[in-house]
């Protein structure tokens, strides 16, 4: 078994869709970013690479690349899921906690779980999606959205390709 885990964070602005944990929500402003900015997306990727031991989201979709100008960050998880199965890894759970002041998310979360289960090739009872607010203590809650995760991967084959 190998454990990872991630965090991301993005500015809050006007005039951007709010995506989240590959789900559209409705709200006056969206987050700012080089590709979609979803920020949950973007911490379980680092879980699932850091847990792979191969770096981090900014070495394999750098910001300075134009093909990752509004990627989906969906797609980007299709990537990395690639790179993990190449590597005989797969997705033991996911646990994802989305730091927010505002939208509220609850009823949200069971849409994202499933949605990114269905990405990661699991069943939605191993990806856990969870929000919560700071109780309006945090500067980067009220400015920003930001999300921890933490994966488990299995090996699939005794002998994985170790690169
Ligand atoms: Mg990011």
């Amino acid at each position: 078994m190998r454990i990872g885990h991630g965090y991301d964070v993005h500015r809050l602005v006007p005039d951007r869709e709010l995506i989240l944990g590959g789900v559209h929500i409705p709200y006056e402003l969206g987050l700012l970013g080089h590709s979609d900015a979803d920020a949950a997306v973007h911490a379980l990727m680092d879980a699932l690479l850091g847990a792979a031991g191969i770096g981090d989201i900014g070495k394999l979709f750098p910001d300075s690349d134009d093909r990752f100008l509004g990627a989906s960050s969906l797609r980007l998880l299709d990537d990395v899921m690639e790179l993990l199965r190449t590597r005989g890894l797969r997705v033991g759970n996911a646990d994802i906690t989305i730091i927010a002041q505002a939208p509220k998310l609850s009823r949200f979360t069971l849409e994202m779980s499933r949605t990114l289960a269905e990405h990661m090739g699991v069943t939605a009872d191993r990806v856990n999606v969870k929000a919560t607010t700071e109780e309006g203590l945090g500067e980067v809650s009220t400015r920003g959205i930001a999300a921890h995760a933490v994966v488990l991967l299995e090996e699939t084959a005794p002998k994985a390709k170790n690169l």
